[in-house]
Order: structure tokens, then C-alpha cells, then sequence
């Protein structure tokens, strides 16, 4: 202010002594009078050009000049510079905060006040079926029509969640719809936020669950049944001792199915809860191979007085690396079941090779009924069987491809199944290149 005040004097008094110096003294208050009035147009002329740069630009704001004006300018410009950083940040942490919220796996929507949408990451609308740009400010309730879901939004409750089928083309297992758990979050009075989860796996590994544990009480309660009927039979008739030892075989027989049966299940269990099988433990296909050739062998003979024609062959000496045991488990499981489901006399081949690609393959190609194409995606699971009775009567668990399956993946392999109903079927587990190698010399002597 007081550089204002002394401005305007100091115009005042240039203005004077300018009419007093070229016109006369008397010209003195004149000159000192048009001064000041200078200034003031001079001023009012600059608050003018502040103002209307204010009106349409902050930033095109005059570079810090002298007196007054300047100052507020260069202030205004302070302040605005300031205001702007921070909408900046606030702007940056909001998009970081969506960002985060898009990648989250669950789907989150906000609604406002009636049940519009104001905001949804990808998985919600991906899961929804909705489009996240198109359908902003849409009634969520008119998108989603599900029941269930609509009776859900508009109860106000919402304690618990709701289970639906998606309504996207999203599919689950099989062709079912896939399945979300949605959870509404009201927030800032009417507002609310919804939260949804796939959960399609997780109902899949529950009724997983419940059928195992079904299919085990059942597999178990048929043999404990015969062995309690049998004990029944021993401890109230009088036998003779020719009845009492068929009895007693027979007893034999189901609790050697029991043990079979607990004996596979505690393998798989140790299949899934063990660690990957060592990569630097080699062991001779040919040792393998011999014993699955003894094993086929003795079971052929036992279970058909003709026996099968069965031939092993090697193509190359290699070694595998990886669990022994296992291996030995899956080899002898393909062999096993060929015969026992291949008919007295039928054919049986057991190959090793390398294929073009450098993988090693052992095949077990049989003469036997061959399998439905509706069947051999499923053969893996845990107790599906083609014909029960014959698995029965052979020994069978229905755990045994389950088993194979998954010490070829352990292994880096794969099992793979090839069928033709009426001719037959080939059952071969490929191994990556990086499990095999040559036969040294010194074990291949050995
Ligand atoms: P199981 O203990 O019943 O043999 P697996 O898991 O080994 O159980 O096999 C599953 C089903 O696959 C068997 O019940 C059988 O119906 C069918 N299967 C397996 N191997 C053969 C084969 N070589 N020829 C025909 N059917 C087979």
C-alpha cells in the first residue's frame, strides 16, 4: 500500500513539474492533476486485464509486475499452481485406487442411491455380462435378472451373500454356468458397494469332496458287509470244516479287497501331499520293464488258464529320472489292467521307444472290449469304472488310472489313451526329454 500511495504521488508530482517546467508555473496543479489521473486509467487498466485473464485462464496470469496487481497475480498464480498439484496427486492415488480395484480377482460394483451403477472393475463386468462404459448409471437389477439376485438387492439385507449362476456366457465345469457368490456392502447412507466371487471351483472341489468320500464308504461298507455276514454265518451255524475253510477264503478275499482299496487310497494321498520326485535319481527302463514283464506274466497266468500273448520290447536302453517306486507303480498299473481286461488268448503288447521329438514312450497296447470315446476322458477320475464287475472281480479300486495319471504329471508326462470299441485299446505315458537320457555304460552292464 504504501508503494501504491507513493506511485501515485510520485505521478502526480512528475505530472506538475513536466506542466510547470515546459508551460509555466501556473500550469503546475494542472500537470500534477493529469498525472494522478494517469495513473489511475494506468491501473484500472491493469486491474482490468487481471481480471479478464481470471475469467478465462489462471495460468495465463501476467508474470509477477510491479505493484499491487503484480503481487495478487503472482499470488493468485501461487495458490492456483498449489490447488492444481494436488488434484493432480488426488487424481494420480484415485486412478492407482481403481487400478488396484480392476486387478482385484473379485468383482466389485458400486451403486448409488438407486441402485445404479456407478462404477465396476472388469471381473464384475465380465462376470455380470455387463458392459463397464456402456451400461454406467443402468439399474444393476435390470441387467441382472437372476431372482435370486433381484430379491437379494431389494431386501436390504445383506448379512449373508448370494449364490448365482453368472449371467455372462462365462462357463463353468462341463458346460454348467459358472457359479458367483455375491455380497452387498452398504456405505455412505444408501450407497452400496457389491462384491462377487467366482466360486465355481470351489463348489466343484466340494461336491468332489462329498462324492469321494461317498464312493470310499461305499467301496468300504460292500466288503465290511460280506465279512460281517460271514462272521455271523461262522459264529451261529455249525459248519463243517470243508464250509468253514471256503468261508474263510472268502472272508480272505474281502478283506484283501479292503486292504487293496486303503492301500490305493493312502498312495494317491501321498502322490498329492509329496513333493515333486527327484529329477537327479535315474533308473534303467529295462529294469522296469522286466519287472512289469514278471508281474504281467504272473497275473496272466493266474487269471486265465489260457493266458494272453504278451510281448516286451525296447527300442534303445534309456534311463528316467524320478521316483522309482512310482514309476514302477504306473508301468505295472497300465500292464496290470490289459490283461485283466483283455479275455483269456487275447494279445498284449508293452513297448518302450523315443519319439521323433526326443520324449520317451511306454505303450501297453492290448487286444481286449476297447472303451466308448464317452468314456475315456473320465477314466481318470476316482472310481469310474466302464465295468464294474470286472473290476471287482479282477481286484480292481477304480483308483488305478487316478493313480497313473498323476505320477505322470508328477514326472512331467502325460498319459494318454487311445480306444477302439471291439479292437482294443492303447494306453502309453510320454515322458519329457528332460527326464531321459542314455543308458551309461556301466549300468547298462550292470
Ligand atoms: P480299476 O481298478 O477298476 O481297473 P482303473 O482306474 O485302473 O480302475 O481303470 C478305470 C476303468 O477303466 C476300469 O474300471 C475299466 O473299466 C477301464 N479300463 C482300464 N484299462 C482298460 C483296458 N485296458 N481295457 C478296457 N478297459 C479298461
Amino acid at each position: 500500500m504504501p508503494f501504491r500511495i507513493a506511485t501515485f504521488l510520485m505521478a502526480s508530482f512528475l505530472g506538475g513539474a513536466c506542466a510547470a517546467a515546459i508551460l509555466g508555473w501556473h500550469f503546475l496543479w494542472l500537470g500534477a492533476w493529469l498525472g494522478a489521473v494517469l495513473w489511475l486509467l494506468l491501473d484500472a487498466w491493469r486491474a482490468r486485464r487481471l481480471l479478464e485473464v481470471l475469467r478465462v485462464d489462471a495460468a495465463g496470469l501476467p508474470s509477477r509486475g510491479p505493484g499491487v496487481w503484480g503481487e495478487l497475480a503472482e499470488r493468485i498464480r501461487k495458490l492456483l499452481r498449489a490447488r492444481e498439484q494436488q488434484t493432480r496427486q488426488a487424481e494420480e492415488r484415485l486412478q492407482e485406487f481403481l487400478a488396484a480395484i480392476q486387478a482385484s480377482p473379485n468383482g466389485v460394483v458400486l451403486l448409488d442411491e438407486q441402485g445404479r451403477i456407478e462404477w465396476c472393475n472388469q471381473t464384475a463386468a465380465g462376470q455380470f455380462g455387463i458392459d463397464a462404459e456402456r451400461d454406467l448409471l443402468q439399474h444393476l437389477a435390470n441387467l441382472v435378472r437372476d431372482p435370486a439376485f433381484v430379491a437379494y438387492l431389494a431386501s436390504w439385507n445383506y448379512s449373508r451373500d448370494v449364490v448365482i449362476d453368472a449371467p455372462s456366457q462365462a462357463q463353468g465345469h462341463r458346460g454348467h454356468a459358472a457359479r458367483l457368490s455375491v455380497q452387498v456392502h452398504p456405505y455412505a447412507g444408501n450407497r452400496r458397494m457389491l462384491l462377487t466371487r467366482d466360486i465355481t471351483s470351489l463348489e466343484q472341489a466340494e461336491a468332489m469332496r462329498r462324492d469321494f468320500v461317498a464312493n470310499v464308504s461305499h467301496e468300504i461298507r460292500t466288503p465290511l458287509t460280506v465279512l460281517a455276514g460271514f462272521v455271523e454265518t461262522l459264529q451261529n451255524l455249525p459248519l463243517d470244516a470243508e464250509e468253514r475253510s471256503r468261508y474263510l477264503a472268502l472272508m480272505g478275499q474281502q478283506s484283501h479287497r479292503m486292504e487293496t482299496l486303503v492301500n490305493d487310497l493312502l498312495t494317491l494321498s501321498r502322490l498329492e501331499g509329496s513333493a515333486a520326485p527327484p529329477p537327479q535319481r535315474w533308473t534303467r527302463i529295462r529294469a522296469l520293464m522286466a519287472q512289469c514283464e514278471d508281474e504281467g506274466r504272473g497275473l496272466s497266468s493266474r487269471l486265465s488258464a489260457k493266458g494272453h500273448r504278451l510281448s516286451f520290447s525296447m527300442e534303445g536302453d534309456s534311463e528316467i529320472a524320478g521316483a522309482p517306486t512310482e514309476l514302477q507303480s504306473a508301468m505295472s498299473n497300465l500292464v496290470s489292467n490289459a490283461i485283466r481286461y483283455t479275455p483269456g488268448g487275447g494279445e498284449i503288447t508293452v513297448t518302450w521307444r523315443l519319439l521323433p521329438d526326443g520324449r520317451g514312450e511306454f505303450a501297453v497296447q492290448d487286444s481286449g472290449p476297447g472303451i466308448a470315446a464317452e468314456h475315456i476322458p473320465r477314466l481318470t477320475e476316482r472310481f469310474y469304472r466302464i465295468d464294474r464287475s470286472r473290476s471287482r472281480e479282477t481286484g480292481g479300486t477304480g483308483l488305478g488310472l487316478a493313480i497313473v495319471k498323476h505320477i505322470a504329471q508328477r514326472h512331467g508326462g502325460e498319459l494318454r489313451i487311445e480306444s477302439t470299441v471291439g479292437k482294443g485299446s492303447r494306453f502309453a505315458l510320454v515322458f519329457p526329454l528332460t527326464r531321459l537320457r542314455q543308458a551309461s555304460v556301466l549300468s547298462a552292464v550292470a
